[in-house]
């Protein structure tokens, strides 16, 4: 049993939907990163219990909807 929450989210990266303002890296620089084109890069899918709050900031954030947190 476990409530929302409980668990750490996984991210995922939609690069087809990533506009590349780079919100999320300047956000979370140690989870996210951007390639030479300015999308997306996830450096940390599974990112650690101490970055999870940054992490939900740079989703809430992210202008294009490109990024996500699938809880398990
Ligand atoms: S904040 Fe969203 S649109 Fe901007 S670089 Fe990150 S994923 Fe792409």
């Amino acid at each position: 049993m476990s409530g929302p929450g409980a668990g750490t989210p996984r991210i995922r990266a939609d690069r087809e939907v990533c506009i590349g303002a780079g919100l999320c890296v300047m956000t979370a620089e140690d989870v996210f990163d951007q390639d030479d084109d300015g999308l997306v890069v996830l450096l940390e899918p599974d990112p650690p219990p101490a970055a999870r709050e940054r992490v939900r900031q740079a989703v809430r954030n992210c202008p294009s909807g490109a990024l996500s947190l699938v809880e398990e």
